[in-house]
């Protein structure tokens, strides 16, 4: 029989309190300390440290299973196939990565280089240099631009660019940040922290995160409905109303938008603003088998095109050595995209494959998939971006409402917004500041919790340095 470490006990104790307080048609307001809401990473990391502080929680998740935008599906395709966050950003860093537990997980890192296709051929060294460079001048000019004023990004960019300039708009918007970068705020952008090196996780991402929920107590398929907070926390649901001293909520920016959850009273119109203000972007997966490597690119290769215009993706090819490829569509394009339906998605997908690679390569599609985070209820939509002129918009979502509701997730990081690790360290930040209102204790200066990292300009996944492999055991303790 396994010996019971302290966490683990904690959070069965939790999880017993949990169990309580559902079975009780009026439970008691004292029975619970936190009700959180959502089992994504945000979620999972906060149940994680307020089990650790002996608290009493219940974490409530409306699917049926945790991870949220961070979810590995092994029945597709019969290999990991992440249908949402794929790279492990900056794995030395990320406190994903650095939490692994046990044996099981195989964390990698990934191809430090990227390709370039032009046309029927790949681009020759100067070309790639070239590119490269006119990514890292437009980086440059948009951290400019953000000291002086927080315009869209689109208007920071350099005139030059050439007849890169829909490639270099493509990776820096769409890509990056899963927005035009018309519609992104040059603040936020620049605020956000380089990822100069990534990782991948054979088992998949989602698998990954679902082995940190192993332990604690979920309680599936348990919406919340309505959050009263005029007495105390009582969270609604169908299976009855929780009540608690404070809940930290964990739903995307569009989720919350969208009215999932009615608040009494209202949220202040400062929180409903920002919620607007940093509305999720659009990402997605085309993942497509194929037989006998057509593309004939390596393991984790990442692959942009020297479009001439929006209608452009990204490969990620022979995942961890398997024969699925990703196909990302993104922003503006992607979302119209999806909104057409899988079969278009997918048709879309092969057919910029052909031109690129040959019309051979459709015949040896042998499955497919389309991801649409855009209608998925539960999110809406695939990472948050601030729009021009409200990066501001993420300080106010941290402000607890009433003394009783904390946000957290990715939107609620001004760093690492969009990230696994970002939302993770939101989670635990909103654990942190919830047990010191249990404790009595006060808040830190508002400038010392917000403090983003320093000396670091966005350059999402370039140049990745090689990284340490990790080892976890996967296994969630699940309730439905
Ligand atoms: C296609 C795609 C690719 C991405 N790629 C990367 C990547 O490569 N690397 C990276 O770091 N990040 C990536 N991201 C972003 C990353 O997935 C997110 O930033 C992160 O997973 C968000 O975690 P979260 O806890 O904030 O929110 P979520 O994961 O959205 O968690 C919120 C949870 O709340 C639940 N919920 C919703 N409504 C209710 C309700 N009423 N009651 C109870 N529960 C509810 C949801 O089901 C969900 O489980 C990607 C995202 C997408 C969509």
């Amino acid at each position: 029989m396994p010996r019971l470490s302290r966490r683990s006990f904690l959070a069965a104790s939790a999880a017993l309190a949990a169990r309580r307080a559902f079975g009780a048609s009026a439970p008691r307001a004292s029975a619970i300390d936190v009700v959180i809401i959502g089992a994504g990473a945000a979620g999972i990391a906060a149940a994680r440290r307020i089990a650790a502080a002996g608290r009493k929680f219940v974490l409530i998740e409306a699917a049926d299973h945790v991870g949220g935008r961070c979810v590995t599906d092994t029945s597709i395709f019969r290999v990991p196939y992440d249908r949402g966050a794929h790279w492990i950003h900056m794995p030395d860093l990320n406190p994903v990565t650095k939490l692994a537990p046990g044996p099981g997980i195989d964390v990698y890192p990934a191809p430090a280089s990227q390709k370039v296709r032009i046309g029927r051929r790949f681009a020759r060294e100067g070309e790639l240099e070239d590119f490269l460079t006119l990514q890292v001048r437009a980086n440059r000019a948009i951290a400019e631009a953000a000291r002086k004023a927080d315009m869209a990004c689109a208007q920071a960019l350099p005139n030059d660019l050439g007849d890169w300039r829909p490639a270099v708009e493509f990776v820096l918007g769409p890509f990056a940040c899963g927005k035009d970068l018309a519609q992104v705020s040059a603040v936020d952008f620049a605020k956000s922290a380089e990822r100069d090196a990534d990782a991948f996780c054979r088992q998949g991402f989602g698998t990954l995160l679902a082995a940190l929920a192993s332990g604690i107590a979920v309680k599936l398929s348990t919406p919340a409905t309505a959050i009263d907070t005029r007495r105390n926390v009582a969270v609604e649901t169908p299976r009855g109303t929780i009540a608690a001293r404070a809940a930290i909520v964990t739903l995307s920016t569009n989720a919350i938008a969208s009215g999932a959850i009615k608040f009494t009273p209202e949220l202040p119109y400062r929180q409903l603003d920002a919620f607007s203000r940093l509305s999720l972007g659009s990402y997605d997966h085309v993942a497509l088998e194929l037989r006998d490597n057509p593309l004939g690119l390596d393991s984790d290769d990442l692959v942009f095109e020297k479009s001439t215009d929006a209608r452009t993706a990204a490969i990620l090819a022979n995942v961890s050595g398997t024969s699925l490829c990703l196909i990302e569509v993104a922003g503006t394009f992607g979302r119209d995209l999806t909104a057409q339906g899988e079969a278009a998605t997918v048709n879309f997908a092969a057919d910029w494959l052909a031109g690129l690679y040959g019309a051979d390569v459709k015949k040896a599609i042998t499955r497919s998939h389309a991801t649409r985070w855009n209608n998925d209820p539960l999110t809406r939509g695939a990472f948050s971006a601030a729009a021009p002129g409200w990066e501001s918009a993420r300080r106010a979502l941290m402000e607890p409402v009433r003394d009783a509701v904390w946000f957290a997730g990715e939107a609620a990081h001004e760093t690492l917004w969009g990230t696994v690790g970002g939302a993770w360290e939101s989670g635990e930040r909103a654990a942190d500041a919830v047990l010191r209102r249990l404790a009595g204790l006060k808040e830190p200066a508002p400038a010392e919790a917000a403090a983003p990292r320093k000396g670091r300009s966005r350059h999402r996944r370039a140049a990745p340095r090689p990284t340490p492999r990790y080892e976890a055991t996967p296994g969630i303790m699940r309730e439905d």
